[in-house]
């Protein structure tokens, strides 16, 4: 018998971002597997189990997922944001694509959910308006001087970069070494957003230029957003926070 295996997105932490077909596929789980501080946004039910597991076992969690669902249960494993951004989704994927026959059979559903770039964009206008990109600065899974390369690329073709995994105690420097980077190409005067633990209690919003970015400003439930030389700054009055947006068009071919 084979069961059913979904990966779901939670969102960047409050629960009104959960999607509708979010909160029915957490209904009707038999169990759930994820990361601890995921799964803890999830209200227990009862008759469905779950197994937390670190945030590095992202194999073997998907693994021990497909192994219930090839035995014929209906599983769940949820991820922060969408599944398929920087998450789960990709890692269920490849042990479908290296394990046994049996697992490309099961009823796999992948369901999005809002991710961090999206939900810390909508906080400050609209800096995602015209051509954006997004980078992990994790060098986890990939060396460093490729994410250099991935900088300079997206800088000199115009693009507002997301980046996602800023920096964690393990990987103290990266942050400042690609904002330095940046430097090189983009104007000082390139709007940046820090958007911390948006979506839930401890959020924290800044709005600065890459000339001024400190990144002092960013742990690793930070989202940065660096704008382009088009994206544009603007003040407002009685304490208001600043917009940013990017203009929808661009006249010159050049960035
Ligand atoms: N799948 C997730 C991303 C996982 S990578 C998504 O779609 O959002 C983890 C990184 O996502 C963090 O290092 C941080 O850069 C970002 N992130 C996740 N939740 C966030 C939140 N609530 N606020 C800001 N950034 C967040």
């Amino acid at each position: 018998m084979t069961g059913r295996l979904t990966v779901l997105g939670l969102g960047p932490g409050d629960p009104r971002y959960l999607t509708a077909d979010a909160v029915s596929a957490l209904a009707t789980a038999e169990v759930l597997y994820g990361y601890g501080p995921y799964l803890d946004r999830v209200p227990v039910r009862p008759n469905q189990d779950r197994c937390a597991s670190d945030n590095r076992q992202e194999g073997v969690r998907a693994t021990a997922a497909l192994a219930a669902a090839g035995a014929g249960a209906n599983v769940a494993i949820v991820s922060g944001g969408d599944p398929g951004v920087f998450a789960m989704a990709a890692a269920v994927c490849q042990e479908i694509e290296n394990g046994p026959a049996e697992w490309r059979a099961i009823d796999l559903v992948v369901v999005p959910g809002i991710t961090a770039m999206l939900a810390v964009a909508a906080r400050v206008g609209a800096p995602l308006g015209h051509d954006f990109c997004a980078l992990s600065l994790s060098d986890n899974l990939k060396p460093w001087a490729l994410v250099e390369r991935r900088l300079d690329a997206a800088a000199a073709a115009g693009f507002v970069i997301a980046l996602y995994n800023p920096l964690s105690r393990a990987r103290p420097w990266q942050l400042g070494a690609a904002f330095a980077h940046l430097r090189r190409t983009l104007p000082g005067s390139a709007p940046v957003v820090f958007g911390r633990a948006v979506g839930r209690p401890d959020e924290a919003i800044v709005v600065t230029t890459l000339a001024a970015a400190d990144p002092a400003h960013a742990d690793m439930a930070t989202l940065v957003i660096v704008g382009s030389a088009e994206t544009r700054l603007i003040r407002r009055h009685d304490g208001r926070a600043p917009l940013v947006y990017t203009p929808r068009s661009v006249e010159r071919a050049t960035p």
